[in-house]
């Protein structure tokens, strides 16, 4: 089976359909508290952010990884850096990402 990509709007539908799923609530709440972090910031500072998911559909789901997508606008430079330094403990890929925008390359 291959992974599949979903998109929400909100993190309360997020978190209902993939507890729904049979996804353990508990570690959906863990991905999307980061997660969170960075849809809270893109929304303050004005930009229409959207909950993405990779997963396996199977019963439970396997949750692969969440990511924040944008409708319309996306953030460049100094804003895609403190969207991406929002959540309390960055991820990796968040850290690195930063250094990229640093460095001159445009997202
Ligand atoms: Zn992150």
């Amino acid at each position: 089976m291959g992974a599949e990509n979903v998109r929400f709007r909100s993190y309360d539908h997020c978190l209902d359909t993939l507890v729904r799923m049979g996804a353990d609530r508990l570690d959906v709440e863990n991905l999307l508290g980061h997660e969170r972090g960075h849809y809270e910031k893109a929304v303050e500072l004005g930009f229409k952010p959207i909950y993405g998911i990779w997963l396996v559909p199977d019963f439970p789901p396997l949750i692969l990884a969440g990511y924040i997508d944008f409708e319309g606008a996306v953030p460049q430079g100094q804003d895609m850096i403190d969207i991406l330094m929002a959540p309390t403990v960055s991820g990796e890929d968040d850290i690195k990402l930063v250094k990229r925008i640093e460095n001159g390359y445009q997202c």
